[in-house]
């Protein structure tokens, strides 16, 4: 008899999911063997790879797959916390009797394929009754492992290549609709549920009060799904005029937690929702009609998820600022914990870096244009510190931290890649009207939500509260230096310094 043991981790769904699909149509599986494993902290409410909110909107995911799992095909996720490869040695002995299949997404992260390696070393190699299976394209649109080994592929620097890429993948790209992979819970092939007992295994009423509680954004399948609706699919003029550039960062006007874009991203990175779920509800609205088209489009958005996950692929040290192809050694000099530490927390001096930064803190996300804003600022804008320490912060904070992504970005905003902005090119910190982040200042309603400390303060004065006259700042009961931090650095100066300093640097590495 056999077993497939479906191991979730970033395809958090059942809707367009390779691997539970070709478990359940296989006609060699007999049984089903769902499971999902958090790090052995999870009791901790947070983890050394998992803030808070990033860790409560993961539980909520995989609560939502447990039902869901359940309700449509009668299948028991097991839920288990510890290491990959006890938990699974764990159940080694009650799955003797069986072929046992282990079936698992494929994906470029380091830290699940070092995962995979040394179960395939430890277990698969050993057991002579146990194998493995992974499967391209859970996460992604391209199947990256043919893509980046067929002979002709070259790293994609920018959205021209992608364009091209495409095109020659799949023709009438912008029209195509994908095949998704649906099981038929009511096919004849029906699976049954394989049950085990492990020492690891948990209990979600037992972890939940240990959590946060839920943020703005909640986890799950569910969620996902109503937000694709709510945001995508029933909004046609919205999809046919996106433009990702012109999108206001600091939310929606009257809503400070709701984005402008589609939200969809923590529900993409945990694979709450399909990416060719997506990406076919976009043809199908714009198949009508006149349409954006990428780079600013929402199809020109997946497509450079698409990127990142190819170069996260074929880029040695992806995730290094040495020894990576795609990023320029730029001397970056020691860290500076205090300053990091300002940016981290919010306490600037710069309420826009400030009010992007809290609403991080706060419920796990921030617009990507206040995501340009905050991470210019801390590496070549302003503070000069190595773009791996806000990498890092990102990363564990972020609900849709994605390896591939958030390095790929990263590197883009330090100006220290092939695909980069110019270096040359710094936000502002202290928004107008006009600047290219594209905030709210009239009534700079979202500055006054996120850093209330400034919210009697006149919008003349809040983007650069410490220039207002004394009279005003008493008037408003907020004393800069005393109820809100004085800037921590010259803005202008420091942007002079800096841009020195990355063209020296530059010139060194010629
Ligand atoms: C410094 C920095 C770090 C980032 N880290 C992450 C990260 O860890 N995880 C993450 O999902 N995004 C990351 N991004 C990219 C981007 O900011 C978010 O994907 C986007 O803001 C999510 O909001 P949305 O779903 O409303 O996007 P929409 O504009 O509605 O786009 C739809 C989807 O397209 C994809 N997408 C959009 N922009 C990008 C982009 N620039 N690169 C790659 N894919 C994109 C996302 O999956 C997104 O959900 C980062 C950007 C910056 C500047």
């Amino acid at each position: 008899m056999q077993v497939a043991v479906v191991w979730f981790r970033n395809a958090l769904r059942i809707h367009d999911n390779p691997v539970l699909s070709w478990a359940y149509e296989s006609e060699n599986v007999d049984l089903v063997l769902p499971m999902y494993i958090f790090d052995g902290k999870i009791h901790q409410r947070s983890t050394q790879t998992m803030a808070e909110h990033r860790l409560r909107f993961q539980f909520d995911c995989v609560e939502n797959l447990q039902q869901n799992l359940k309700n449509k095909f009668d299948l028991n996720l097991h839920i288990f916390s510890g290491d990959c490869l006890e938990v699974l040695e764990s159940i080694r002995e009650q799955l003797r009797s069986f072929e046992v299949l282990l079936l698992s997404e494929y994906s470029t992260n380091p830290r699940d394929k070092k995962q995979l390696e040394i179960i395939e070393k430890n277990l698969i190699s050993t057991n002579q009754n146990w194998s493995a299976k992974s499967f391209p394209s859970s996460q992604t649109i391209l199947d990256i492992e043919a893509i980046v080994s067929s002979p002709e592929y070259k790293p994609p620097k920018s959205m021209k290549d992608m364009v091209r890429l495409f095109k020659k993948e799949f023709g009438d790209y912008e029209n195509i609709i994908f095949e998704t992979n649906e099981p038929n819970p009511s096919s004849l092939k029906r699976k049954k549920s394989l049950s085990v007992n492990s020492k690891y295994q948990v209990s979600l009423d037992q972890i939940r009060p240990l959590l946060s509680t839920s943020g703005y954004f909640l986890g799950g399948e569910n969620e996902a799904i109503a937000r694709l609706e709510k945001k995508v699919t029933s909004q046609h003029d919205y999809v046919k005029s996106f433009n990702k550039p012109k999108s206001i960062s600091t939310n929606v006007q009257g809503n400070p937690m709701e984005p402008t874009t589609t939200g969809l991203s923590p529900y993409i990175s945990t694979g709450c929702l399909s990416i060719r779920r997506l990406w076919n509800s976009c043809s199908e609205i714009q198949q009508s009609s006149e349409h954006t088209v990428p780079p600013v489009s929402l199809h020109g958005q997946i497509m450079f998820r698409e990127m990142f996950y190819l170069l996260s692929r074929s880029v040695e040290n992806w995730d290094q600022d040495s020894g990576n192809s795609q990023c320029k050694e730029i001397e970056w000099g020691e860290l500076d914990q205090a300053l990091l530490d300002s940016w981290d927390s919010g306490q600037t001096g710069f309420p826009l870096i400030d009010a992007m930064m809290r609403q991080l803190n706060a419920t796990g996300w921030m617009h990507h244009l206040g995501r340009h804003a905050v991470s210019c600022f801390l590496t070549r804008g302003q503070l000069w510190q190595n773009w791996t320490h806000g990498r890092d912060i990102f990363e564990r904070k972020l609900i849709d931290s994605d390896w591939a992504l958030n390095n790929g970005n990263w590197l883009w905003l330090a100006g220290v890649a092939p695909f980069s902005m110019p270096y040359y090119r710094i936000y502002n910190p202290c928004p107008d009207s006009k600047s290219s982040l594209n905030v709210e200042t009239k009534d700079a309603e979202f500055i006054r939500y996120w850093v209330p400390e400034l919210s009697e303060f006149p919008s003349k004065y809040i983007f650069e509260p410490h220039l207002a006259p004394l009279h005003i700042q008493e008037s408003v009961g907020c004393l800069i230096g005393r109820d809100y931090p004085t800037p921590i650095i010259d803005r202008k100066e420091s942007r002079k310094k800096n841009l020195q300093l990355f063209k020296l640097s530059l010139e060194k590495l010629r």
